[in-house]
């Protein structure tokens, strides 16, 4: 059987406008699917409107776009593909992957993550509260390989692990939109930040319950700020200056390793983008900062 044609994407969550670390993101999954003849697709990940400031998602289409990084395919909502998530929870559900559960965090907290009241074992049981469905996780030693920091290894604790997939307040989550998108979407390459490296395993089961193939999966160093926190909202990392797009794209490739000239700073956002094309080199991203 031959390979399928590589596809990638970027998915952010619009949370906020887009910062210099979700650039570095943006830009490697960018790289990386031209320089392998594929596609590059934007999936905006919308799924929580209260985490959302309604003006996010243009904020960021815009900031894509004046950084020279069009989509090969129209941009994907995940707040327009709630039929889809539901199908794919029904099909979870009726083959025993998932289950209902009305645990609060609190209550689970106060029993060592177990489930205090069964809902795991025994759907009878549940009073009449809310429920969340979550996904029945199974114990594993799990081994995958990352390409680029190498083979790993993740313990799955069934149980006291199993993710969300539709929470109480009716909304869907990440760990169930992700791989459904993925899989329709038919991404054959994942290329993100190292803060989603703990969800792989579990996303791997949610595959292989839903009998797909999994994509590989690439995880890029996360960039830190001068306290060494994580860029993101919740650090207040600064929105992105768009009319200083060269100069964020020269500093986007350095934080990746690929040693770009300071020169480049005064061409064109394209022609950077083609000097990148030429010299990308994905092996080189852990030699910088982790
Ligand atoms: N939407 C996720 C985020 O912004 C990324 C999803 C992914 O790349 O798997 O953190």
């Amino acid at each position: 059987m031959s390979e399928p044609r590589y596809r990638g994407r970027f998915a952010p969550s619009p949370t906020g406008p887009l910062h210099f670390g979700s650039l570095v993101t943006a830009v490697a999954s960018y790289l990386e699917a031209r320089t392998r003849r594929g596609e590059w697709l934007i999936r905006i990940e919308d799924l929580d409107p209260l985490r959302e400031p309604p003006e996010a998602t243009g904020q960021i289409l815009q900031s894509l776009e004046a950084h020279g990084l069009f989509p090969d395919e129209p941009v994907r909502f995940q707040s327009r593909r709630h039929d889809a998530y539901q199908a794919a929870i029904d099909q979870l559900l009726a083959s025993g992957h998932a289950y209902r559960c009305p645990c609060s965090r609190k209550e689970l907290a106060e029993h060592e993550g177990r489930h205090p009241r069964h809902c795991r074992d025994s759907p009878a049981a549940l009073a009449d509260r809310p429920c969340a469905i979550r996904f029945r996780l199974h114990d594993e030693r799990c081994h995958w390989t990352d390409r680029l920091l190498g083979p790993q290894t993740q313990i799955v604790r069934a149980e006291i692990d199993d993710p969300v997939l539709l929470r109480k307040e009716g909304f869907y989550a990440y760990q169930l939109a992700v791989v459904v998108d993925d899989i329709d979407q038919g991404i054959t390459d994942v290329v993100r930040g190292s803060d989603l490296l703990d969800m792989t395993a579990q996303q791997l089961q949610i595959y292989e319950a839903l009998g797909e193939r999994p994509p590989t999966w690439l995880h890029i160093p996360v960039i830190l700020n001068e306290q060494g926190q994580k860029l993101s909202k919740q650090t207040h990392a600064p929105a992105l200056d768009d009319s200083r797009a060269t100069y964020n794209l020269v500093d986007a490739l350095t934080a990746l390793g690929q040693q770009p000239p300071a020169a480049l700073r005064t061409d064109s956002v394209n022609q950077i983008l083609q000097w990148a094309c030429n010299h990308w080199n994905y092996r080189a991203i852990h030699l910088t900062a982790q």
